[in-house]
């Protein structure tokens, strides 16, 4: 945490000077203001699960944006445990990019709500702004980022589900910079099916059963991380003792993962698309061809890489610079 903390510190000494050098004289005189509105600047990564959203707030953060720090807007990813399965970037993957929110509440003592996260959340966005960082909100949870981004939040309001749901307000207590990363559908499928095995494969299944194992499913809170897609399905599995039924159990089970995390994806989108239907500027940066390289047996990481720079990353670098300098 020490070392982190001195590659933030270096790292914010370069971007202001290379600011300052930038800095027409003539903006001198309106610096006041300007400075007091780009202090409310955040910048929001949205988009469904496994498109990509954390791998690009860290090559946004390590690479142009360097006195970026990540606030997690994952509602699950805000419990400790279970880091496997849902899915929390792992330490190497971080960088030293700071991460807030991530893995920071005990899963038996709490549940965070929407309302709950517009204040952690908030609170977060001032003391990285305080030291002149820019906050990086990152997770596929709408309804976190709309309960936070919003003027006036309701928290009996639902914006998103039921048969008649409320009205999407676009009035903001932030200047936010929407960026969605999109990769189509059937695409994403077959990677989020693909995905799944392997996570299963690095330890995805022992994590379950320790946590079964131990009664922990007993005691974390039902609508908190109780939730997670891999607890409800393979509950019955974990629970099987009859070794005979054992395999068609666990593989039933695998199945509803796969198929639960498709629908958790397409339920995303969805809640992206009412959004910028309600009036948004969410600027959506297409990852599809990244990943039909992923998916391709013969191309190589290379290919990967080059589409994924040119595609995703240039994209969305554009989309923030031009931002920060409104
Ligand atoms: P809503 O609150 O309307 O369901 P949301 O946008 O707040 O929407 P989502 O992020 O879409 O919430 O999550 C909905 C459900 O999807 C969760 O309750 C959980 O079952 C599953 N889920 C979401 N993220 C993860 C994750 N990282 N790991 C495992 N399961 C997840």
């Amino acid at each position: 945490s020490h070392h982190h903390r001195f590659n933030f510190f270096t790292s914010f000494l370069t971007f202001r000077w290379v600011r300052c050098i930038h800095m027409e004289p003539t903006t001198t005189a309106a610096l006041s203001p300007n400075t007091r509105r780009r202090h409310r600047k955040i910048v929001v990564i949205m988009g469904a699960t496994g498109a990509g959203k954390s791998r690009l707030s860290i090559d946004l953060a390590t690479r142009f944006f360097k006195n970026s720090e990540i606030i997690n807007s994952d509602k699950m990813q805000v419990y400790r445990r279970l880091d496997i399965t849902t899915n929390k970037i792992t330490m190497q993957e971080r960088r030293g990019v700071p991460h807030h929110l991530l893995g920071a509440f005990d899963p038996t003592q709490s549940v965070v709500n929407p309302n709950d996260f517009r204040k952690l959340a908030s609170d977060t966005i001032s003391d990285i702004i305080s030291r002149r960082g820019l906050p990086l909100i990152v997770g596929g949870s709408n309804s976190f980022i709309y309960s936070l981004v919003t003027k006036r939040f309701d928290p009996q309001s639902d914006v998103f589900n039921g048969t008649n749901p409320d009205p999407v307000s676009s009035e903001f207590r932030y200047k936010c910079c929407f960026i969605w990363v999109d990769v189509c559908l059937p695409v994403l499928n077959q990677y989020l099916s693909k995905r799944v095995d392997e996570m299963l494969d690095s330890g995805m299944l022992e994590e379950l059963s320790e946590f079964f194992g131990s009664g922990e499913h007993l005691t974390v809170k039902r609508s908190g991380l109780g939730q997670a897609i891999g607890i409800p399905e393979l509950e019955g599995y974990f629970r099987t003792v009859n070794g005979t039924d054992a395999e068609k159990v666990y593989n039933e089970g695998v199945r509803r993962i796969k198929d639960n995390t498709c629908q958790l994806a397409k339920r995303q989108v969805g809640k992206i698309l009412r959004l910028k239907d309600g009036g948004w500027d969410i600027k959506r940066v297409d990852a599809t061809e990244a990943f039909r390289a992923v998916m391709a047996a013969d191309s190589g990481g290379g290919r990967v890489a080059e589409i994924w720079e040119k595609q995703v990353v240039e994209e969305s670098v554009k989309i923030v610079k031009q931002f920060l300098e409104e």
